[in-house]
């Protein structure tokens, strides 16, 4: 199959559908892909390497639209590109549709078969196309709550892993999935103080167990919460009810009684945040400071690291593209539901029943 890569458009997006390793691994399979040139620039995957892993550099982003059977890609299609998407070819990438009725509307117009990695299931009920971002936002957490912890950056002074002598910096860590359960690793491993809380009983038993003494946990509930949180030098917010806002866990009034000059890491900002007082921020001015608490609530972390980003995320979708170039979108769905759960729009119609339901429209 004829695999194109374009260069993302979308503002401040460096990440790129497949990195050269996955396309040496493509073309290896027989598979033909043509790269945009200039694909990779931004992080360090220039031409030259995207042609020595067997790639065919094409000068322009619609030539590749125009060539390929199989356009793999990061984010939804920008209004620019919709015009190029043609019948009948595959769109693979992040499309986010429910909150986006003008790209719902595009992508049914355009007769192509899209598939998103939001909504690509595993045996174990979760997004494996999410979760190598959580795991990114989730390391990233402590790392940033520990620049921000600094006297310069408007923090309380804390060194996260303290010295002989002086105690570590406290850090809770509300939420133990994905991204709560990466945070708690890395703090750990910054010799931090680590308090762990979550509803799920069963996620705390798995990072007690892989960490065994080295962290803290604690059913969550209004009370554990206010007192661990009123502890903290720094909060990690990394809660998430599927489908739902954040629950508001950090009312206003309890930033009164923290610590002055501790530090909120809301990475749930992207549901609405899990602190009455947060609101999104970006990498370009990432934190504000309400009641002594520095707030750091930028939606996109992952896009801080797009080339550990885009070599997670390649990781994870390539054995999906592997099957959707030998087999074809109609077999490589039918035989696998996880992948079929991937599928919105498929020739003019919406597919998946909760994007649909979102979007006010039958499927
Ligand atoms: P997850 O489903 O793996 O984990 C969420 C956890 O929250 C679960 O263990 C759940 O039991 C727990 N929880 C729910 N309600 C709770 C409550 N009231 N008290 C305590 N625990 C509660 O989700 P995840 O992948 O870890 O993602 C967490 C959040 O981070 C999501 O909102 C996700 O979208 C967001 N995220 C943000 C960024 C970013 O760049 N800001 C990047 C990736 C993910």
């Amino acid at each position: 199959m004829r695999i194109g890569v374009l260069k993302e458009i979308k503002i401040q997006e460096y990440r790129v559908g497949l990195a050269p390793a996955s396309v040496r691994e493509l073309v290896a399979r027989g598979h033909e892909v043509w790269v945009e040139a200039g694909t990779g620039t931004a992080i360090d995957f220039t031409d030259a390497a995207y042609a020595a892993a067997g790639a065919r550099v094409a000068p322009s982003a619609a030539e590749v639209w125009a060539g390929a059977e199989l356009i793999v890609k990061v984010k939804e299609p920008q209004p620019v590109e919709y015009p190029l998407l043609r019948p009948g070819q595959i769109l693979f990438t992040y499309l986010h549709l429910a909150p986006d009725p003008a790209q719902a509307a595009a992508l049914l117009q355009s007769g192509c078969v899209a598939i998103a990695y939001e909504t690509v299931t595993d045996a174990h009920g979760g997004l494996p196309l999410l979760a190598p971002m959580s795991a990114v936002a989730g390391r990233m957490a402590p790392q940033v709550g520990a620049y921000h912890l600094t006297e310069p950056q408007g923090g309380r002074g804390v060194l996260l892993c303290g010295v002989p002598g002086v105690a570590p910096g406290k850090v809770t860590v509300l939420g133990a999935g994905v991204v709560g359960s990466h945070a708690a690793h890395i703090a750990v491993g910054l010799g931090a103080d680590v308090m762990v809380l979550d509803r799920n009983v069963e996620r705390l038993d798995i990072l007690d167990r892989e960490l065994s003494g080295r962290v803290k946990t604690q059913i969550a509930n209004a009370e554990t919460v206010e007192q661990s949180v009123t502890e903290a030098d720094l909060v990690i917010g990394a809660v998430l009810l599927p489908g739902g806002s954040a629950p508001r866990l950090i009312p206003r009034s309890m930033l009164g009684a923290m610590k002055r000059g501790a530090v909120i890491v809301d990475v749930a900002i992207d549901q609405g945040g899990c602190c009455e007082t947060s609101h999104p921020t970006t990498h370009a001015d990432p934190v504000f400071v309400v009641d002594g608490v520095v707030h750091y609530c930028v939606a996109n972390m992952p896009g801080a690291v797009p080339r550990t980003s885009a070599l997670a995320l390649n990781n994870a979708t390539l054995p999906f593209v592997g099957a959707l170039a030998d087999k074809g979108w109609r077999r490589a769905l039918t035989d696998d539901a996880h992948l079929r759960q991937g599928l919105n729009v498929c020739a003019g119609q919406l597919t998946h029943g909760a994007v649909a339901a979102a979007l006010g429209q039958s499927h």
